[in-house]
């Protein structure tokens, strides 16, 4: 067997002991006779599949028990629809902070059913930092805040979370989730596709504040309404049943790993060690503010770009793959989600000094 370090934006690199345990568990789960694939989501099996990855998700976020959590399909895109459609209620408009592609497609997106206000956006410094707090211009009567507590292409991740005065803060964790512990009670709603920290990707996972679910438009369709999702525990139709099982068995490993405090040191280790190597030499840069750098995603270039696809190709050879950077932004990207070792990382580094130690 041969796996290369991953380091893909998404779907990404998975715990290893967690495929393993699919793998042993494919022919026959827990002597039913038949995979996860092949069982009725409404039979015993899979509910209680189902109930236990909720639980140890509440469990590693600290869920307080007035919010739902719901296990939905669309990925992190269908939610830039049925945030404004179920949210908006008998208000106008809703604010957007902007650091990056994604929270720009989500108000978007918002813009079909709201009035949407950018709030801030760092834009115009090509999203390389978070605005300063100062200039926000928030809206008392927003509907929601929505920002992107870690923008994936561009690498630049908030610190802390945002103070909305009341307004309901809406966050797109696709690419942090479960990266660190959060105070989930300062948000209204939280959603992550799952291909990057949880699982394989068709699972999309809502944390939304019981209080602002019930209030979707008329013409909101059924399935995409929380409300009557919440009422069917995520089973108004055939769930993504064989992602929310992985899913649920990566919350158990990480459990086992000592729960996200646990999580949060080593990714902030991996991350220094990264970033203090590519400061530390010239042949490499990171324009992302210091101080809002990214645990998750690092994007780095190449002094002279023309030696782009020659990294490129010594890492496959390396055995380091997926560091391609995003098109809107060029040069390279490591993502080093939960499931990147330390060890990936300082394999990374190392194939990193030697090709600038050859071509510098
Ligand atoms: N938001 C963020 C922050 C993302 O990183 C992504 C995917 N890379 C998306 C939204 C879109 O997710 P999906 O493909 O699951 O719709």
């Amino acid at each position: 067997m041969s796996r290369l370090f991953n380091f893909s934006a998404g779907p990404a690199t998975l715990p290893e002991a967690v495929l393993k345990q699919v793998q042993a568990e494919m022919l026959d789960w827990n002597g039913t006779g038949m995979s996860v694939m092949e069982m009725s989501h409404r039979d015993k099996p899979f509910m209680s599949i189902a109930q236990a990855a909720e639980k140890d998700l509440r469990e590693l976020l600290n869920i307080p028990a007035n919010y739902k959590v719901l296990f939905l399909q669309g990925g992190a895109t269908a939610q830039f629809t049925y945030i404004p459609m179920n949210l908006l209620g008998s208000k106008t408009g809703a604010d957007y902070i902007v650091t990056g592609d994604w929270g720009k497609k989500a108000a978007k997106e918002a813009a079909k059913y709201l009035k949407v206000n950018i709030a801030a956006t760092s834009e115009a410094d090509k999203f390389t930092k978070v605005p300063d707090r100062a200039t926000w211009k928030l809206d008392p009567n927003a509907a929601y805040v929505h920002y992107t507590p870690n923008e994936t292409i561009h690498g630049v991740e908030f610190a802390d979370i945002p103070e909305t005065n009341g307004v309901p803060l809406v966050a797109d964790f696709s690419s942090t989730i479960l990266s660190r512990p959060i105070d989930v009670s300062k948000f209204g709603l939280i959603y992550a596709g799952a291909q990057k920290n949880i699982g394989p990707s068709g699972l999309t996972i809502v944390i939304v504040r019981e209080d602002l679910i019930g209030h979707a438009q008329a013409l909101t369709p059924g399935i995409f309404d929380y409300k009557q999702m919440a009422e069917n525990e995520s089973m108004l139709n055939t769930p993504p049943c064989f992602g929310w099982y992985v899913a649920g068995l990566v919350f158990k490993y990480l459990l086992a790993q000592g729960g996200l405090k646990a999580v949060a040191e080593r990714n902030e280790r991996k991350a220094k060690a990264l970033y203090d190597y590519i400061d530390s030499e010239p042949f490499y840069s990171n324009p992302v503010a210091k101080a809002d750098r990214s645990w998750m995603n690092v994007p780095f270039v190449l002094k002279n770009a023309e030696l782009d696809a020659d990294f490129l190709k010594g890492a496959v050879a390396a055995k380091l793959s997926g560091l391609k950077g995003h098109r809107a932004v060029g040069g390279m990207r490591a993502s080093i989600y939960n499931a990147m070792s330390e060890e990936g990382v300082q394999a990374l580094i190392t194939y990193m000094k030697e090709f600038a130690k050859a071509h510098g």
